[in-house]
């Protein structure tokens, strides 16, 4: 897997701290939300929790602007009730 990404990300020269930190999510979302490698953090992130079931079970921080239960969702979408 490619992360060459990585380099140009908003969060390269900040801890992991916020985005591990549930009262902060918002915070970490809006650094997110200025990042121009969003769209492959998310996708790299995805793919690699839904390689195991612990991971795409357990999803947990902040990444691709996604919550650990926002991702926990997309992996286990609810079906809707009638
Ligand atoms: S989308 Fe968020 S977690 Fe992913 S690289 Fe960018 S700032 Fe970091």
């Amino acid at each position: 897997m490619n992360r060459e990404w990585r380099d140009t990300a908003a969060c390269r020269d900040l801890g992991s701290e916020l985005f591990f930190d549930n009262a902060r999510t918002d915070e970490a979302k809006a650094v997110c939300s200025t990042c121009p490698v969003l769209a492959a953090c998310r996708t790299d992130q995805l793919a690699w929790e839904a390689e195991s079931a612990s991971r795409r079970y357990y999803t947990v921080g902040v990444f691709g602007g996604l919550s650990g239960p926002e991702r926990n969702r997309i992996h286990y979408p609810r079906k809707e009730v009638a």
